[in-house]
């Protein structure tokens, strides 16, 4: 996938402008289209805009070395630069040396608070941990017998004293019973709200003092997309945390969260859900989520996309080329250039009905030809490319691009020949109307 990336880049890169390195020109270019892709993701306008004047300043800088195109570089570029806002690797959790350590959810209601405490609690105990949950959520009706069903199921006590309790106290009291009861660990999950409250801040507050936690995890559903920045501000400056869990990943949402979350916080995604089962946990790799947001698909669309408005505007202009009899050999490239993207003649050709039986042999001798072509024209200066009579009246400019593209002058002559009779066909037609195709050259 990175390769294809890579290949996208390179045509947004080069393609677009037709340039040979990172410039102040085109990175702007291919900058937009990350910057699109990056929004499509779901990552926050404002983290978009800070990530993508890191990345111009670095590409621009970046210095491209041999057999690398700038394409492949600039790919990388962006690539590293989410992988290292997204924290480099992977964070553990914290090492503590409490026993037992205590862990925090936070986060709002429906984020998936509760079955992420289930899930870390089997996490811990697969580690040969003995963790405590403790059900301190008093305010959804049914976080108390969830957690005590997931506690069941993944067979791990659950502690919880009511819905009439507050919930520092519930807190507080379940570490009590952890110290005494010999357990490793105390997940303590919390309530949540709908949105940001200042009642849910200041209760988190309060059980973070009665616990003293080595971890605040806020538990952020990944399908909020660009609000995750807000979310995660308001909570690291209200409350403090120390690392994120990321959840239903497992849907179709792009992960931009996690660009945001690392970004505002400076904390670390430690964790990511990817279903509704309690197995559904695994340990956050920035590497992988760089994938993930480069990768689905939005900046291959948005490339090609930009890619075909090209195209399409070269179309009409070599229609009217065609039409003028204005064509010339810096067009004939770009028209080589157009059929080379869509793969090779060969297989262009064989898509044609009737022509499947063209056997290879002739196919390669075309496809020779038109490198030979390619070459010559490569050795003719911008004027004679565009004005094909300066090669006609004057014998040395064709002995100079026979030399130049290793070909004989009489080699020469006849494409040029028949380059002409080309476009005479070319008026013919075209004043029929229509857009007559390549066909007849080369011969
Ligand atoms: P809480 O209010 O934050 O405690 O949220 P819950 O733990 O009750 O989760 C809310 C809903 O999201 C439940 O239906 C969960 O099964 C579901 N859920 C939680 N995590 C994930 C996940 O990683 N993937 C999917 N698909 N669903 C999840």
């Amino acid at each position: 996938m990175f390769d294809e990336l890579s290949a996208r880049f390179e045509d947004a890169v080069k393609g677009l402008r037709g340039e040979n390195k990172i410039s102040e020109d085109n990175v702007d270019i291919a900058l937009k289209q990350v910057r699109r892709a990056l929004l499509e993701a779901d990552v926050s306008l404002s983290v978009v805009k800070q990530f993508v004047q890191e990345v111009r300043d670095k590409a621009i800088g970046a210095e491209v070395v041999r057999g690398v195109n700038p394409g492949q570089k600039f790919i990388e570029v962006v690539h590293q630069e989410l992988v290292e806002v997204m924290g480099g690797a992977n964070s553990p959790l914290a090492d503590s040396t409490k026993k037992p350590s205590v862990i925090l959810m936070a986060g709002l209601q429906g984020a998936g608070k509760t079955t992420a405490a289930a899930k870390l609690g089997l996490y811990l105990k697969d580690k040969g941990l003995k963790p405590l949950m403790v059900a301190a959520d008093v305010y959804r009706p049914a976080a108390i017998d969830q957690l005590n069903t997931l506690g069941k199921q993944i067979n791990v006590e659950v502690f919880s004293l009511g819905k009439e309790s507050k919930p520092e106290d519930i807190a507080a009291s379940g570490l009590k019973k952890a110290q005494e009861e010999d357990f490793d660990t105390l997940i303590v999950d919390t309530a949540g709200r709908l949105q940001i409250d200042e009642e849910m801040m200041n209760e988190m507050v309060r059980i973070r003092s009665a616990v003293d936690p080595d971890e605040v995890l806020l538990v952020v559903d990944s399908m909020i997309g660009q609000e995750a920045a807000d979310l995660t501000r308001a909570f690291h400056e209200k409350v403090g945390i120390t690392g994120a869990v990321l959840t239903k990943l497992d849907g179709d949402s792009r992960g931009g969260a996690a660009l945001s979350i690392r970004k505002v916080s400076g904390q670390p995604i430690k964790f990511i859900g990817t279903g509704e089962k309690v197995e559904a946990l695994q340990p956050f790799h920035p590497e992988r989520m760089a994938g993930r947001i480069l990768g689905m698909g939005d900046v291959l669309t948005l490339v090609e996309k930009a890619q075909k408005e090209v195209e399409i505007a070269d179309a009409e202009q070599m229609q009217r080329k065609f039409q003028e009899a204005t064509f010339d050999f810096s067009d004939f490239v770009k028209q080589m250039r157009l059929i080379k993207r869509m793969g090779s003649l060969g297989g262009l050709m064989k898509m044609i009905p009737g022509m499947n039986k063209i056997d290879d042999g002739m196919l390669k001798s075309g496809e020779d030809q038109l490198k030979r072509i390619e070459a010559m024209i490569g050795s003719m200066t911008n004027a004679e490319q565009t004005q094909p009579e300066l090669l006609a009246a004057q014998p040395s400019r064709r002995k100079r691009v026979a030399f130049g593209s290793g070909h004989t002058p009489v080699e020469v002559d006849k494409v040029l020949a028949d380059f002409q009779k080309m476009r005479g066909l070319m008026k013919q037609m075209s004043s029929g109307g229509g857009l007559p195709g390549m066909g007849g050259f080369p011969g």
